[in-house]
C-alpha cells in the first residue's frame, strides 16, 4: 500500500476512466433505444435569404431528450453513434424523417440534412437516399446533403464516385463548416457541390477590430460565385455580423439572430408567419448604417 501511496492521482485516474466508460457504455444503450421510443428527434433551424430575408429552407438538426439526463448535444451524442457503429440507422432515420417534413412544406422550401463521413463511406447511402426521396415523394433538388471535408481523408477517389452518384439522383451537395480543420480550396474544385457553408468561426472574428475574417469570407464568397455556387454563413448571431456577411456577399445565413433550431411545428409557424419579428426590426431600426 505504501507503494501506491504517491500514486493516488494515477489511481483516480482510472477509476475515472473507468467511471467513464461505463457511463458511455449506459449512454451507448440507451442510444440504441432512443430511435423506437421516439426519444430522437429533428429540430429544423431556418436558412434565410440575405437579399429578400425569406426562409429559403431549413437545416435538420438532430436532438436527443434522455428520459434522465435531460437534452443532450449531438456534439456529443453523433461522436458516440460514430464510434460505436449506431450512425449509419440514425442517420437513415434522419433522412427519412427530415424527407417526410419537407413534404408538408412549400415547393420552395429546401432541407439540409447532415451527413456523417462513415455514411458517405457507405456504398449504401445512394440507395438509402433514393428511397428517402421517394417514400416521402419530393422533388430530390429540394434535398441537401450536408458533408465535411473530412470526407476527403486518405481518400483515393471513392468520394468522387459517390459525389457522382449523388447528383445523378438529383440531390444537391454542401459542403458544410467550411474553414475549420483540413480545408483546401481543392476540395471545392474536386467535388460538384451546390453551396459552402462558411464555418462560424470566422463570422465570429470577423466584426473585430483587424481581423482578417472578413478578406477570407470574402474570397470564399467569390470563389463560390464564380464556380455558380451559392454560400451560407452559419452562426450569425448579431446585427453587424448580418451586414458584415451581406457586404462580403454570401447569399445566405443562418443564425441565432433569426432563430436557432425550432420543433418541426415551430418551422411550419415560421413559414406561415414570417421569422422572428426582431432580427428584422433591428434592421429596419439600425438601417441608415446600410448606406455607409
Ligand atoms: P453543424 O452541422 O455545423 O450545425 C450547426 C450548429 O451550429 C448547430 O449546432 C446549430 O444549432 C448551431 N448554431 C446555429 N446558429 C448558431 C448561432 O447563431 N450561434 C451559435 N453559437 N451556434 C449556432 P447543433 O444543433 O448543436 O449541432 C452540432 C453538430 O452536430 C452539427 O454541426 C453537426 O455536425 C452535428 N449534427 C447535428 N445533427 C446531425 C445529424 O443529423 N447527422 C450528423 N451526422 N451530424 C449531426
Ligand atoms: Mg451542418
Ligand atoms: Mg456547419
Ligand atoms: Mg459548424
Amino acid at each position: 500500500a505504501a507503494k501506491d501511496a504517491g500514486r493516488g492521482g494515477y489511481y483516480f485516474y482510472e477509476t475515472d476512466l473507468h467511471a467513464e466508460a461505463e457511463a458511455r457504455t449506459a449512454l451507448e444503450q440507451d442510444l440504441r433505444s432512443a430511435i423506437s421510443s421516439g426519444e430522437l428527434q429533428l429540430f429544423y433551424q431556418p436558412v434565410v435569404s440575405v437579399a429578400t430575408e425569406e426562409i429559403t429552407g431549413f437545416e435538420a438538426l438532430l436532438r436527443w431528450k434522455h428520459r434522465e439526463h435531460g437534452w443532450i448535444s449531438p456534439r456529443t451524442f453523433v461522436p458516440l453513434a460514430e464510434e460505436k457503429g449506431l450512425i449509419t440507422l440514425i442517420g437513415e432515420w434522419a433522412l427519412m424523417t427530415a424527407c417526410h417534413d419537407l413534404a408538408k412544406w412549400p415547393e420552395n422550401i429546401r432541407v439540409a440534412v447532415n451527413v456523417s463521413p462513415l455514411q458517405f463511406a457507405n456504398a449504401n447511402l445512394p440507395s438509402i437516399v433514393m428511397n428517402a426521396v421517394a417514400q416521402a415523394g419530393i422533388d430530390p433538388s429540394r434535398l441537401e446533403l450536408e458533408i465535411t471535408e473530412s470526407v476527403f481523408l486518405n481518400d483515393d477517389g471513392e468520394a468522387a464516385a459517390m459525389f457522382a452518384t449523388l447528383k445523378r439522383i438529383g440531390v444537391r451537395l454542401v459542403l458544410d463548416d467550411f474553414g475549420t480543420g483540413y480545408s483546401s480550396l481543392s476540395h471545392i474544385e474536386r467535388a460538384p457541390f451546390d453551396r459552402i457553408k462558411i464555418d462560424q468561426s470566422f463570422v465570429r472574428g470577423a466584426t473585430h477590430e483587424g481581423s482578417r475574417n472578413g478578406a477570407i469570407i470574402s474570397s470564399i464568397t467569390s470563389l463560390a460565385v464564380a464556380l455558380g455556387m451559392e454560400t451560407t454563413a452559419e452562426g450569425v448571431e448579431t446585427f453587424d455580423e448580418l451586414e458584415l456577411v451581406r457586404r462580403y456577399g454570401c447569399s445566405h445565413v443562418q443564425g441565432f439572430i433569426y432563430e436557432p433550431a425550432l420543433s418541426p411545428e415551430a418551422a411550419l409557424q415560421r413559414l406561415a408567419g414570417g421569422l422572428n419579428a426582431m432580427a428584422q426590426g433591428k434592421r429596419v431600426a439600425r438601417s441608415p448604417r446600410e448606406s455607409v
